[in-house]
């Protein structure tokens, strides 16, 4: 076994003896020092193991790392601070010292993660942006209807009290909503990610049930308990650092969207339903409603799904018109335009030019240099023919290695010189794939007419590509069309 995975197995050794030392400690009824001392471990422990991780995996961004060690290095100060206050029995003035240090580290444990969500994928994401968006209203209405408000209300709370305990709940609403982001972005999936997350989702929950068992005054899960959970959350940041996928896990992903999987849609819905569900719940407590609040809500959610889902439509529709190997136009495009040319040509006389072009011998170029190298040429060829097409023109793949250039309003003279360029486009200088240069040729039929039918041009242009094969290639050969009777 590895050193890393020693180190792995030795950290978590450690922790699990101190996670089931805490709760049988407080069990024990041991003195206060005594029982805190498996958490203090950790809590110190933490930093130190992160910065292993950090300096030993060298990941290629190292900042996001740094500040996760600088906000444990905050977490332990504040943990210090909480045990000596608790020893002294100490009243202070809210904001105690160890709530600023506890807000640092919930800002820098932000910061962290805002970094890594900015490396992980290219641009902003708008569309896990939006997902995310989504999810942080519902959690916002949520933590306003059934913690906030309550809080604020308390007459007997003084001013400074109410806003530094508010203030916890809006910092997890905002680690919340960047660890959705987080999950929700493109980037590279595994244990580094997914630990990172758990730790993010069980110190939210450490969070969550002290704020429920505030509201409801007391009882429920015991401290040592409590502490246990966060001794795991800090486990597993510790892990995530430790684990070697550390060097992939803020690597730019390729991918600038992110799929509409089943996942995301289940989370999405839940989102999206969980404002009418607190309305209902809300009604049956016979608590007051705050019908502007819950309504506001809704409908910016409601905007915001038809925005992810006006993004979705326009991106099949992208997809549905561009051919994926070359960025072309599909056939699908070209058919439709086709027929809509030949209409609009019936109605006005201005004619209907068309190409059909194919490469010269291509399976050779398949044959002897494999196919991923024929697939780079018609990449080229593609860049080269839509670069030379003029605009106005519709270059599309036809299928395969052959292109299709649609040309309204152009007669016989005017096409040939456009079949002309973009064969001269195609063959003036080698392609080069790989380290070899390969000379690429095409040969073009042409066809135009006046009044076109699709079906006619298309067979004409094809006999003119037959013919311009069979008189040698790398040529232009334009159809001898019959001009349209009527
Ligand atoms: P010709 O000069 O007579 O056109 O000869 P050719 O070798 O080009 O013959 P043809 O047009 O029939 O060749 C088509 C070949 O193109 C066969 C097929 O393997 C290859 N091909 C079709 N689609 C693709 C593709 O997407 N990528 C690659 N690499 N090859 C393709
Ligand atoms: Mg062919
Ligand atoms: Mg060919």
């Amino acid at each position: 076994m590895g050193r890393d995975r020693w180190t792995m197995i030795a950290w978590l050794g450690v922790l699990a003896i101190s996670i089931v030392l805490r709760v049988v400690l407080e069990a024990q009824e041991t003195p206060y020092l005594v029982a805190v001392a498996p958490y203090m471990l950790v809590s110190f422990a933490t930093p130190v193991v992160v910065l292993i991780g950090t300096l030993r995996h060298r990941p290629p961004h190292r900042a996001g790392w740094f500040l996760l060690v600088a906000a444990q290095v905050f977490y332990a100060a504040a943990d210090t601070v909480t045990v000596v206050d608790e020893v002294l029995s100490g009243e202070f003035l809210e904001p105690t010292p160890a709530d600023l240090l506890y807000f640092a580290y919930y800002l820098l444990i932000a910061a962290a993660v805002l970094l890594f969500i900015r490396r992980r994928s290219p641009g902003w994401d708008v569309p896990s942006m939006i997902d995310a968006l989504i999810v942080a209203v519902s959690a916002g209405l949520i933590t306003w209807i059934f913690v906030l408000q309550p809080l604020t209300s308390d007459s007997e709370l003084p001013l400074n009290a109410k806003l530094t305990q508010s203030a916890y709940p809006v910092l997890d609403l905002m680690l919340l909503i960047l660890a959705v982001r987080l999950a929700m972005g493109t980037g590279t999936r595994g244990a580094v990610l997914y630990s990172l997350l758990g730790s993010l989702v069980l110190m939210l929950s450490v969070d969550t049930i002290y704020l429920v068992q505030n509201i409801l005054e007391g009882g429920g899960v015991s401290e040592s308990y409590l502490d246990a959970l966060w001794m795991a959350s800090l486990g597993l940041l510790g892990a995530a650092a430790l684990h070697r996928g550390v060097r992939h896990f803020d690597l730019r992903s390729e991918h600038a969207q992110p799929d509409a999987s089943p996942a995301r849609l289940g989370v999405l819905a839940i989102a999206v339903l969980m404002a009418p569900g607190v309305q209902v719940l809300v009604w049956l407590l016979d608590w007051p409603l705050n019908i502007p609040l819950i309504s506001g809500s809704c409908a910016v959610m409601f905007i915001l799904v038809m925005t992810r889902m006006a993004g979705l439509v326009a991106a099949q529709r992208q997809a549905a018109v561009t051919d994926a190997l070359t960025g072309l136009r599909t056939r699908r495009y070209f058919s439709d335009a086709l027929s809509l040319e030949c209409r609009r040509a019936g109605r006005t006389g201005h004619g209907v030019g068309l190409l059909v072009i194919d490469v010269d011998h291509f399976k050779r170029i398949n044959d002897g240099y494999g196919h991923p190298a024929g697939d780079e040429v018609l990449r080229e060829v593609s860049r080269r023919l839509s670069a030379a097409a003029r605009a106005g023109t519709v270059v599309a793949r036809y299928g395969g290695e052959e292109f299709v250039v649609l040309a309204p309003h152009t007669g016989p003279g005017e096409l040939l010189a456009l079949a002309e360029r973009l064969r001269a486009a195609v063959a003036e200088l080698p392609v080069q794939v790989g380290g070899e240069l390969l000379g690429v040729t095409v040969s073009v039929g042409a066809a135009a007419q006046t009044h076109p039918g699709p079906d006619s041009l298309l067979r004409f242009a094809d006999e003119a590509l037959y013919a311009a094969k069979a008189a040698g290639r790398n040529r232009c050969v334009l159809a001898d069309v019959v001009p349209a009777t009527h």
